[in-house]
């Protein structure tokens, strides 16, 4: 980098051209102004004090007074120059100092962080230009450690929930090796439902990761909610044979048209009432309502399961969370359902909320989503404005 091309230089060089623009201006405009106000005020004064006097020639009186004029105004500018150079250095020092010092400071923290101390944060004092600028960078630190801190929790938890369904598969193994396991039909199913187990998990995994990045791609339409939940429920039914499980639908006379992609709408709804019928003890009841709310739709899975305690309701949507870790591997859960379910009904324009009034009291499920325009020549609108 050149000098020149450096801040304290260039702000040297302007004070110097403010000071070498006034010293200019101030000669050219001093010589000007002699001429025409020794012309002007003084040749009239001296002229009839050489007629009172008779000696001096008003001419040569004028060109006397004009020269010590001038001289007076170059050797006044000598001083003012020094002074102005002087002051114009003092203020640059002062300004560099003012705008170096926590310039090099965010080029310090900004390389420890591209180091990967994301802990690093600048000092914030004043609240001036470079006040908001070390906020700013201090905000986006914080962010960069969020990440850092989530990357990390995310690798620590694939492995923690690749090692259960790993450590099933390889003492099953053990066991057939060692003659302590038969190996027959029973030991291979079980064998075969951790390796499903770790598919499921793997390909959950996957689709989190599209969900969080915002990638997964929306097909988004109208489409009669009421129609798609019955659908989906009758696609569960099977399942609940032989279970004392009581499930209903309630939805409205007229179609309730959503505006969302109905596939995506499809895996929250399978995910919700899959849950519902997951922590549901025999002899329990999933009710499923489909409504209208203000500008909104809803579908809302009400159970009489197990319900859900308040402290873990904060936390329920947060991916790997689970209020019974070893109730839900049992039944197959990789805690990351309704991670991907909120992030989808997000992107979705809607929301995706849980409520309980406490453990073995259910637990009811709120998606709402925005409301949609009846397909051309299909019904009215009514009924859910
Ligand atoms: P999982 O695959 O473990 O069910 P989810 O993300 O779908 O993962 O659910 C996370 C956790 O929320 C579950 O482990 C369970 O503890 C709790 N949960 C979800 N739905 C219900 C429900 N209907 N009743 C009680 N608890 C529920």
């Amino acid at each position: 980098m050149t000098l020149w091309r450096q801040v304290r230089w260039r702000i040297v060089a302007a004070q110097l051209a403010v000071v070498g623009a006034g010293v200019t201006t101030l000669l050219l405009v001093a010589e000007w102004l002699a001429g025409y106000h020794v012309a002007a005020d003084l040749v009239p004064v001296l002229a009839a004090l050489a007629r009172q006097d008779g000696g001096l020639d008003s001419a040569a009186a004028a060109a006397v007074v004009g020269g010590a004029f001038r001289r007076t105004v170059a050797q006044a500018l000598l001083p003012a120059a020094l002074a102005a150079t002087g002051v114009g250095l003092a203020t640059s020092l002062l300004l560099m100092r003012d705008i170096l010092r926590p310039l090099r400071e965010l080029a310090a923290g900004s390389e420890r962080i591209a180091g990967g101390s994301y802990d690093q944060r600048l000092a914030v004092s004043g609240s001036d230009e470079f006040a908001a600028v070390a906020t700013s960078f201090n905000r986006m630190a914080a962010m960069l450690e969020q990440v850092e801190q989530h990357r990390v929790a995310l690798i620590g938890d694939v492995a923690h929930e690749l090692r259960t369904p790993l450590a099933g598969i390889e003492g099953y193994l053990e066991g057939l090796v060692d003659g302590v396991i038969p190996g027959d039909l029973e030991t291979f199913t079980l064998i075969q439902q951790e390796v499903r187990r770790l598919h499921r998990l793997v390909s959950d995994l996957q689709t989190l990761s599209r969900v969080e990045a915002g990638q997964v791609p929306l097909q988004r339409r109208s489409f009669d909610g009421g129609e798609l939940v019955q659908r989906m429920v009758a696609q569960l039914r099977p399942q609940l044979e032989g279970q004392a499980l009581e499930i209903t639908v309630e939805v409205p006379g007229t179609p309730l048209w959503l505006y969302a992609d109905p596939d995506r709408t499809a895996q929250i709804v399978l995910n919700l009432v899959g849950n519902a019928i997951r922590y549901s003890p025999q002899g329990g009841q999933v009710r499923v309502r489909v409504e209208a709310s203000g500008e909104q739709g809803q579908l809302v899975v009400a159970d009489t399961g197990i319900g859900i305690p308040p402290e873990a309701l904060p936390y329920l949507f947060e991916r790997f969370y689970r209020v019974d870790a070893s109730r839900s591997r049992r039944s197959g859960g990789s805690g990351i359902g309704l991670t991907i379910s909120r992030h989808l009904a997000w992107q979705m324009g809607g929301t995706l909320t849980a409520t309980s009034a406490g453990v073995g009291h259910g637990s009811t499920f709120t998606l709402r989503l925005p409301l949609g325009q009846p397909p051309d020549g299909k019904g009215e609108a009514e009924g859910y404005s």
